[in-house]
């Protein structure tokens, strides 16, 4: 028989154990014992179960151990942690236990002094700093000594290691072999049981009572007069996920780091400085690599072997899945699938939906000093380095002498999207996760970071402090890492995204699996280049308010608010008429029949006032009023709360003639690409901020009317559909009348949040961290679908809806299109498709494909 069960005692002999219960015996353990069962060449191994280990803290008790009689008989043993979760970590593993005055001696009569005191001097090194929490510091210098000295008697080096001992640890050194695992298993217990240790797993997501598992192996000497030692190596790149091999080696033969691969120049010179394993042991290496070929089959991923070399054999002692970036992580899963170890959607399941933003964005790289100066919340995933300022001119001069600016701004308003667009970076002190910065800076795929209120910015100064008094001015150079939400001083290096064929034809699965549409929110001809780009099903918004920001277009909405008279608005909207047209000409065009779905406008037109004296002075000459006139209208339109004000549809019911001019020139620009390209163009049209019913039928009867007036015009048959935005409770409560009037529906989750909260999503900021690390809120509501709340009114509008319109396409088209579990909400309430940045389009691809999998296994099991 393979393995006797001395699980009475606590301790397990492993061998035909498959399914060894790793909350019993530890992750480690159970891996072990599933290779070695499926004939893995592992060194003899014994399970120590995580009750067993807990009492070892008070009294250790070996008598019935199997192993004790092989200790007692010379052999050494290693005793390495298994916690039920390998990232729970455990202290460090302790080799050759066992080793004493006879084993020395017998190591050494086999004519290999130099390596016998140099494992029994490490031993009592090792044994000193695990059990008696000595720092070990001293004895390095005795190790050193012996592999300088090889053909020297080295007693006196052993011996002065046992006064080392005695002397640090006030009791000579153990020469019993059981008396030696006793205490090391005592430290390892207590090690685990220490308050520091709880703290750290507790901080990774250990239970309170998480026990420590050990698992016991034979130590690999072989005869020691050829290689032997430890190495860790897998066959992938962690970084790119290509076929290479990576990983260390240390040779207990030769003393010394040896690489697995090298560019070997003298294969028999021993100390050859690049002599790596493949070519030192060759034998050994191909047992590696044809080791780590059948465990990927057998575990079905890529695995990092830690691995013994005794001669020529190879033995593993622990198996762990390869470490991998995100970017390998796409490349390794997509290989798997290649190779036929997994299958389509497996991989497809595999990979974390967000590790797609670290594949597409600049990151921090790894190894470098940085120096963090403030902190707030990563609103737009990506890295940039570029020098402060703090306007949005000074962005648009920077980017056009070709450097990289970093917009640092107390928020954002809508006038400076120009500055927007010409920064590498955008930091704001105020706003959370979806103010206007966020979803600006998301749109056009630009690190930012909201929230940052340790900022003290004096923007008149050009400057601003942070809570560390950093004082940081215009040109000084600044990093923001937007995942983190880290502001670091000075440039750092970025390591840039690189999407490999892989990346490709993994979206591809992806796209050949979901159900669920992925549009792309693009409000300008040239956003929804960049959305076709990333192979959208159609556009899900268009904020027809960002094809108004243009300096000659903002010069015509301040002569339209501004002005008294129907005649002379009239003149202002006639004036904008034909470059909207040119718009919407160009996203049809480019979108080629495709669904394309247009908000009418929306903000509040305070959003379009000037806000410097600057632009108020070259408003009043160029209106001929004066500046007084001017600041007074300005003061007349302000409102206490301009979100729940003159805004969306209520704008377009008192002062429909904006409406109009959009219809027509939607309508317009229809009737021209149908004219140039012979084929059909159906716009979506979107009334926003509706409460009710009535607001619907008051701008569909226009719309009717503008479109009734452009077909008599051009002789063409226009065919459009209309719809409502659903970002007011009340709305998602009435969606059943107001069914009976549109076409379609899109939830607009931004709004819908802030209202269905009662938060302003402006100012969430301030608070929203303090409320998810007091775990009051379980994520930022704003970033992930709020599952018990907003997503409830949402299917409650979705069950009204279609119960009077069966067929009714709805969407969504806030930021949370582009998070994951959001999209998996999505799917599962019967959303027909969702609408995000277009930088985001992919993850919401994969998290679509997910949902379809996920549930479809849910639904087998
Ligand atoms: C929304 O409210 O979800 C939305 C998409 O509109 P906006 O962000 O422009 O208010
Ligand atoms: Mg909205």
């Amino acid at each position: 028989m393979m393995y006797r069960n001395f699980d009475h005692v606590g301790c397990m002999e492993l061998g035909t154990v498959f399914d060894l219960p790793a909350e019993i015996y530890g992750a480690q353990a159970s891996a072990i014992s599933d290779i070695r069962a499926s004939g893995f060449p592992t060194p003899n191994s014994w399970a120590l179960s995580m009750d067993a280990v807990r009492n070892f803290s008070k009294s250790v008790d070996t008598n019935q151990w199997p192993i004790i009689s092989l200790l007692q008989s010379g052999t050494l043993l290693s005793v390495r942690s298994s916690p039920e979760k390998r990232k729970w970590g455990g202290p460090s593993e302790m080799l050759n236990v066992g080793m004493n005055n006879n084993v020395f001696k017998t190591l050494r009569d086999s004519n290999t002094g130099s390596v016998a005191a140099r494992l029994y001097c490490t031993f009592i090194q090792d044994f000193a700093i695990q059990t008696a929490g000595s720092d070990g510091d001293s004895y390095n210098a005795l190790v050193k000594k012996i592999v300088e000295h090889p053909n020297d008697d080295h007693t006196s080096v052993i011996e002065h290691c046992f006064c080392l001992f005695e002397n640090e640890v006030g009791i000579p050194f153990p020469q019993d072999p059981v008396d030696q695992l006793g205490q090391v298993l005592q430290s390892m217990s207590r090690a685990w049981e220490s308050t520091t240790s709880r703290i750290l797993r507790e901080a990774l997501g250990a239970p309170q009572d998480a026990g420590l598992g050990l698992l016991i192996q034979e130590a690999m000497l072989g005869s020691i007069k050829e290689e032997f030692g430890v190495g860790q190596a897998q066959f992938v790149s962690p970084v790119t996920g290509a076929t290479t091999v990576h990983g260390s080696y240390q040779s207990h033969f030769r003393g010394k780091e040896m690489p697995l691969i090298g560019l070997d120049t003298n294969p028999n010179a021993a100390d050859t400085p690049e002599l790596s394993l493949e070519i030192a042991c060759p034998d050994a290496f191909r047992a590696l690599a044809s080791l780590a070929d059948r465990l990927r089959k057998h575990c079905h991923d890529e695995m990092r072997l830690e691995f013994s070399i005794d001669g020529s054999n190879v033995f593993l002692l622990d198996i762990i899945p390869a470490q991998r970036s995100r970017r390998a992580e796409i490349s390794i899963a997509v290989q798997l699938k290649k190779l036929g170890v997994i299958s389509r959607d497996e991989a497809l399941v595999r990979v974390d939906p967000e590790s797609l933003n670290e594949v597409m964005h600049p990151q921090i790289g790894s190894r470098q000093e940085l120096r963090q100066i403030a902190e707030g919340i990563g609103a737009s995933p990506g890295a940039a380095s570029g020098m402060a300022v703090f306007s949005a001119q000074s962005a648009m001069a920077l980017k056009a002498r070709g450097q990289s600016a970093i917009l640092v701004s107390v928020e954002t308003s809508p006038d400076d999207i120009h500055g927007m667009h010409s920064s590498g970076g955008i930091v704001t002190q105020r706003g959370g996760s979806n103010s206007h910065a966020a979803v600006v800076a998301r749109a056009l795929g630009v690190p930012c970071v909201v929230g940052a209120l340790g900022l003290s910015i004096e923007s008149d100064k050009k400057k601003f402090t942070s809570s560390d008094g950093t004082e940081v001015a215009e040109g000084d150079v600044i990093t923001l890492d937007g995942a983190s939400g880290k502001i670091l001083w000075g440039a750092v290096d970025l390591a840039q995204p690189e999407l490999g064929e892989d990346f490709h034809e993994f979206i591809q699965w992806a796209d050949s699996v979901r159900t669920l549409g992925i549009r792309a929110n693009a409000d300008t001809p040239h956003d929804v280049e960049l959305a076709r780009a990333f192979s959208v099903d159609g556009i899900g918004l268009v904020r027809t308010e960002h094809m108004l920001f243009e300096s000659d277009r903002l010069k015509i909405m301040h002569e339209l608010i501004f002005e008294s008279t129907d005649i002379k608005r009239q003149k202002s909207l006639d004036a904008l008429l034909p470059m909207l047209r040119d718009d919407f000409v160009e996203i049809f065009s480019t979108m080629k029949g495709l669904p394309v779905c247009i908000r009418l406008l929306d903000p509040p037109l305070h959003e379009f006032l000037p806000k410097s004296n600057d632009h108020i002075e070259a408003l009043a000459s160029a209106m001929k009023i004066s500046v007084s006139e001017i600041t007074e209208k300005i003061e007349g339109l302000q409102e206490f709360n301009p979100m729940l004000g003159m805004r969306g549809v209520r704008l377009g019911i008192t002062v429909p003639a904006i409406y109009d001019m959009q219809a027509r020139a939607i309508f317009e620009a229809v009737c021209e690409v149908e004219q140039r390209t012979a084929a059909d163009v159906a716009p979506e049209i979107m009334i926003p901020l509706v409460v009710t019913n009535q607001e619907v039928e008051f701008v569909k009867t226009r719309i009717a009317a503008i479109a009734a007036l452009v077909e008599a015009e051009r002789g063409r048959k226009l065919m459009y559909s209309l719809g409502v935005m659903v970002e007011t409770p009340r709305a998602a409560l009435q969606a059943g009348k107001i069914a009976q009037n549109i076409d379609f529906m899109s939830f607009g989750t931004n709004d819908l949040t802030q209202m269905v909260y009662g938060l302003s999503r402006d100012d969430s900021g301030r608070f929203m961290r303090d409320y998810i690390r007091l775990g009051i809120f379980p994520e930022d509501p704003f970033d992930s679908l709020d599952i018990d709340g907003v997503a409830k009114i949402m299917t409650l509008a979705i069950d009204d809806a279609r119960s009077v319109k069966p067929g009714l396409s709805i969407g969504l088209c806030g930021e949370h299109g582009g998070d994951t579990k959001s999209v998996w909400i999505c799917h599962d309430i019967g959303i027909d498709y969702v609408s995000c940045s277009p930088f985001r389009v992919p993850i919401a691809k994969l998290a679509a494909a997910q949902a379809v999998l996920i549930k479809t296994r849910k639904r087998k099991t």
